[in-house]
């Protein structure tokens, strides 16, 4: 059948050889996906990944990336999210009904904070938060209605490194999901799902997710999210909501996170070399009360980070607490002054960024372990330590100005 012009440019015949193999996977984008019939329509399915349906349901691109982050977090499936806040917020929705319990630690990633108290609430789900670094406090608030625990190792500010062992058992045997945001640890640091290997039956977590758009993209250009677990019938239960919801995640978004993810562990390591010289070299400044970087053997939690993390993974993060004889303005103009260290949120992308924080108004109670003053958190980027050193070295002349 002659075709119009039009017609024949759209419905055009010409198939490109099959067989191109190349560094990097090709990426697919669609919302229609063709069915040969309608048997073939009636009869796909999604859910296992054997087949495709609609582009919000996978397509090669998200499987891919999906199979890769298993392969990152020693999990067993895993669903992409369009943000890592979207991937907290789908764990609570799949997880969580009417009159269930969601703890969280004290020193939660604050957005998953007000998740639970502007929107949890409103669905009848409560919360309670918990001190990350007191077993007893948790192990006190777990109740009848505790569906859901929260995990972060290290806290994302103040760097306490739980105990992520005595927790994760804690919660097993009182029956209860524990869902850790993996973003810190990358599935580099310590393995989740496996926290004591070696042993017959393995120890881990129930849930992992990340905010890829920190190590896995690598870039400061993206964002998205992932759920992973071990279980299948678990995973059907996000997998299920993460549909019902529509999330979806852009196919080119999905390319930048593939390419980025094969230097992964050489980037994790380069960020934790500069951040630990750091963080080592501001512990000898007078204007800092304290350091906070699990490595050092002075912050909260360090027995723990070195009972469970590889020792040369620490990540990109430290915080300073600035001695409290400094005025906010003070504060203020040191963070200002410095050059190199960008101020914005997020981290693990190539440029150093810096974050002052208002420790007083996000937490319950000041953590034990923190001294008093003001914490300006550091995310090291890729830059060479020395000028990182010099550019907070000057701010410095700065703040005692
Ligand atoms: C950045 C971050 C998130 C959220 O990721 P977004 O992609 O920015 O939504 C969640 N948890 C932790 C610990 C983070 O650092």
């Amino acid at each position: 059948m002659d075709k119009k012009p039009p017609t024949a440019l759209i419905h055009h015949p010409y198939r490109p050889p099959e067989g191109f193999d190349a560094p990097q996977p090709g990426i697919f984008k669609a919302s229609s996906v063709f069915f040969p019939n309608v048997a073939a329509m009636r009869s796909r399915e999604w859910k296992d990944k054997t087949a495709y349906t609609y582009g919000l349901h996978g397509t090669p691109s998200s499987y891919t990336l999906e199979e890769r982050l298993c392969t990152l977090e020693g999990g067993l499936q895993c669903v992409l999210a369009p943000s890592g806040l979207a991937a907290l917020a789908l764990v609570a929705l799949a997880l969580l009904r009417s009159g269930d319990e969601v703890l969280l630690p004290d020193n939660v990633y604050e957005p998953n904070k007000s998740l639970a108290e502007a929107e949890l609430r409103n669905w009848g789900i409560s919360h309670r938060f918990y001190d990350p670094m007191n077993l007893a406090d948790l192990e006190a608030k777990l109740s009848e209605k505790t569906r859901l625990v929260w995990l972060e190792a290290a806290g994302s500010v103040t760097l306490e490194f739980p105990d992520l062992v005595g927790m994760v058992r804690l919660c097993k045997a009182r029956g209860v999901w524990t869902a850790l945001d993996n973003t810190w640890g990358a599935g580099i640091a310590f393995q989740a799902f496996d926290l004591l290997p070696g042993q017959p039956t393995p120890l881990g977590v129930d849930i992992a997710t990340q905010a890829l758009t920190k190590y896995p993209s690598g870039g400061g250009d993206v964002l998205m999210g992932s759920v992973t677990t071990r279980d299948p019938a678990l995973h059907m239960r996000i997998k299920l909501t993460h549909m019902r919801l529509g999330l979806n995640v852009g196919a080119n978004d999905v390319e930048l996170v593939l390419r980025a993810l094969p230097s992964i562990y050489l980037r994790y390591r380069a960020h934790d070399a500069s951040t630990r010289a750091l963080a080592v070299w501001c512990q000898s400044q007078r204007e800092f009360a304290q350091v906070l970087h699990p490595a050092l053997p002075g912050s909260p939690g360090h027995a723990y980070w070195r009972g469970l993390c590889t020792s040369d993974a620490a990540a990109c993060l430290f915080s300073v607490v600035i001695d409290a004889r400094f005025s906010q303005v003070q504060v203020d103009a040191f963070v200002d002054a410095l050059r190199l260290f960008r101020l914005a949120y997020s981290w693990a992308g190539p440029i150093s960024l810096v974050v002052p924080y208002d420790l007083a108004r996000s937490r319950g109670r000041w953590p034990v372990q923190v001294a008093a003053g003001t914490v300006v958190r550091f995310a090291v980027g890729l830059e060479d330590p020395q000028d990182l050193r010099a550019d907070i070295e000057q701010a410095l002349a700065v703040l005692r100005a």
